[in-house]
Parts: structure tokens; sequence; C-alpha cells
């Protein structure tokens, strides 16, 4: 594999990503919504997500920049990198399935919200930040800057260190000891570990 080839790997998986997303992102737009965590905090958080796994890797794709970032490409490195994103979209394809109308990209409960606790979510209660864990490791794998690279890890990380407290929080006051209970019997996002 050449370092162009990863490259467009690296694209074609966004792409992807936003094929998957686009009819749930469609329907959430006219799924009323009964409670919205604090708004600018999301967008924040959102715009920090996205410039890591977005808008920095893209430049580097684009114009090799920050050069004096790069290191050497492995194409072994780039194999991985392609086998752990296919599985991250998988794992989006499915789970966006599995959470349906719950879905939404902000911290928010649905009308008549209903809680998940099937299929991966008999395991884990975030397979969806899972998956985005999995995308950025992927990013590493796939572009061969010390910058660009582990970016995603940064950015989402942010993300997921500022969300998902908040949203375990969210989700307990809305559904009590139904979710108590289904935390007590799961892991956040790695079966068996974490
Ligand atoms: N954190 C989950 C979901 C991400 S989408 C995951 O990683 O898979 C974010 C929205 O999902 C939140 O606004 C919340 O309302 C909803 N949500 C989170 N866990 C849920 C569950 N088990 N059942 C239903 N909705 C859930």
């Amino acid at each position: 594999m050449s370092l162009i080839a990863a490259k467009l790997i690296w694209a074609l998986g966004c792409v992807a990503w936003f094929i998957i997303r686009y009819p749930h992102q469609h329907r959430a737009r006219k799924t009323p919504v009964a409670q919205r965590a604090a708004r600018l905090r999301e967008r924040v958080l959102l715009t920090t997500s996205s410039c890591g796994l977005g808008v920095v890797p893209l430049i580097y794709v684009l114009t090799e920049e920050p050069r004096f970032a790069n290191f050497p490409f492995q194409p072994v490195l780039a194999f991985a990198g392609t086998v752990v994103f296919a599985a991250a979209l998988a794992l989006f394809y499915r789970i966006h399935r599995e959470l349906g109308r719950s879905w939404s990209v902000t911290l928010e409960l649905r009308d008549q919200h209903v809680l998940v606790t099937d299929g991966l979510y008999r395991h884990l209660r975030h397979p969806m930040y899972s998956a985005f864990w999995l995308w950025a490791l992927a990013q590493v794998l796939l572009l061969p800057n010390w910058i660009a690279g582990p970016a995603g890890l940064v950015g989402f990380g942010i993300l997921f260190f500022c969300r998902v407290g908040a949203e375990e929080r969210m989700m307990l006051a809305a559904f009590g000891d139904d979710y108590r209970a289904y935390m007590a019997r799961t892991k956040r996002i790695i079966p068996g570990i974490y």
C-alpha cells in the first residue's frame, strides 16, 4: 500500500461514515426533543472532536502539513488502520440501527425516550463511542504524521471524557433504577474492562 492509498482510505472512511449517519440525522431532526443539555458546551465539544477527526487530518491529507511532524510511511500500519476503520464503520452501522430514534448528535432526551439495553447495548453502555475510538485509532495507523494522526484521539478524547459522565447522569435522572441496574451489569466502551 502507498501513502496516497492510505490517505484515500482515510477519506473514503469519512465519507462512508457520513453516508451511514445521514438518514439518522435526517430522522433526528424531525424527532421531538424533551430535554437538552447545555448547548454551548455541547457545541464546543463537537467542534473539538470534528477538528481532531476531520479538519486537522484533512489539512495533512491535502497539503502534507505540518511537515516537521511527518514520519516514514509503513504499509503494515496502514493495512491495520484499514481493518480498524472498517470495523468502526460496521459498528457505526449496527449501533445507529439499534439506538434508532433514541440517537442524537448532542446530549438530549427524546419525547418518550426509549432506553436501549439490547444488542450491543447489552454489553456496553456507549458502543457508539467505542466506534469513534476505533476511528481515531485507524487515523493514527493510516496517517504517518505525529500531529494529524493522533489529533483524532485528542479531539474525540476531550469530547468523550467531558461528556460521558454527564450523559450517564442525564440517563440516571431520566430512568432511575433501571439505568442504575443497567450500569451495574455493563461497561462503558470496552467489554469486560472499562
Ligand atoms: N453514548 C451512547 C449513545 C450516543 S448518542 C453510545 O455511545 O452508544 C447520544 C444520545 O444517546 C444521548 O443524547 C442519549 O439520550 C442517548 N442514549 C445514550 N445511551 C442510551 C441508551 N442506553 N438507550 C437509549 N438512549 C441512549
